[in-house]
């Protein structure tokens, strides 16, 4: 059923891809190329598609594999939708911030489950009954489902679990009323939980403490929020009056915040997946000038500016990625305040 998920979101992306193509003109344009055929006699044999793949235009189904993004490489305001509703695992009590489900005996009431409908196509469908676990992997609970089980059941959750919850959430609240505090605008969520991915109270920033707006939408941790804030406020505001003469920041960000996915170089799921993280594409500066996270010439105005905003973005964030990192963050600055192993920063 992973491979189900996957595809469907695959099918998402190529879905992108394919409008993206089609409004940058990439296709043949009428008359301007003479093209015979759209659908050339080599293309390969189409494989079937997933049930939940809407009809295509021509041409959006050949686009390869090898353009899908990886990890970070978010296009800038094109998060994947999620899954279909069916396909989204309801884990029994998810801790907050994806932490290690704890295998704890948990005295999960039991009955058997005679009435366990047998899953479609599950190779578990013929196995003996095992004991219910405590913790249902997301691939288990894709293909088991227990629709008898509660919700968030208190006794699935460890008194450490609780606390670890609990002093979050104090956390959380205390972070808000820092933030309030500071003048920024902004609203607070509903906690998200998607397998493993989730937010704890996901923090909207409408304003910027310095009056500066916010580009696009966000759901982040309230840390990372305040992080933006500083920053923005510290930061952007004072390099923009100092490399881009005088000007004043209209608004900033423009990337992605909150998504759920894997991150491809290394295990376990992206930052962006626990809400710690922020993409920034550009910075608007007020009389239409923007400044788009991009490889500039160097000894630029624009370039120098990008290179004290994101030299004074390392401290507020723990991680700084950009143009020059890799690839995959050519177009933005990945700032996100996960803790390192031993406190460092990682900024390149
Ligand atoms: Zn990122």
């Amino acid at each position: 059923m992973m491979q189900t998920r996957s595809m469907g979101a695959l099918g998402a992306l190529l879905l992108i891809l394919g409008a993206t193509m089609s409004a940058s003109g990439q296709e043949p344009a009428a008359g301007a190329v003479p093209v015979p055929s759209q659908k050339p006699d080599e293309a390969p044999a189409t494989p079937p598609k997933p049930a939940e793949a809407p009809a295509t235009a021509s041409g959006e189904d050949q686009a390869p594999e090898a353009a899908v993004p990886a990890d970070e490489a978010d296009a800038p305001g094109t998060p994947p939708p999620p899954p279909p509703a069916e396909t989204v695992p309801v884990p029994e009590a998810a801790p907050p911030h994806g932490a290690a489900p704890s295998p704890a005996p948990a005295p999960v009431p039991t009955a058997p489950e005679p009435a366990l409908p047998p899953a479609a196509g599950s190779p578990d469908a013929s196995a003996p009954p095992q004991p219910a676990p405590a913790y249902v992997s997301p691939e288990k609970a894709r293909t088991e489902p227990e629709p008898d089980a509660p919700e968030a059941s208190p006794a699935t959750v460890t008194p450490a679990e609780s606390a670890e919850a609990a002093a979050a959430i104090e956390d959380a609240t205390a972070c808000e009323a820092e933030l309030t505090k500071r003048g920024a605008e902004f609203e607070v969520g509903p906690s998200l939980s998607e397998g493993a991915c989730g937010v704890l109270r996901p923090v909207e920033l409408k304003r910027f403490s310095s009056g500066v707006a916010v580009l696009g939408q966000t759901k982040m941790l309230c840390r990372a929020a305040l992080a933006l804030d500083v920053w923005v406020g510290e930061a952007v505001v004072p390099a923009a009056k100092a490399e881009l003469g005088g000007a004043s920041v209209e608004a900033v960000g423009g990337g992605s915040t909150y998504v759920c996915r894997d991150r491809a170089s290394e295990n376990g799921i992206s930052e962006h997946g626990r809400g710690s993280a922020v993409d920034v594409a550009a910075v608007a500066l007020k009389g239409g000038r923007r400044i788009v996270v991009e490889p500039k010439a160097p000894g630029t105005d624009e370039d120098r500016f990008l290179a004290e905003i994101r030299r004074a973005a390392c401290g507020p964030f723990k991680t700084v990625l950009g143009p020059g990192t890799d690839a995959d963050h050519a177009d933005h600055l990945h700032l996100d305040i996960a803790a390192r192993n031993n406190g460092s920063l990682y900024c390149r």
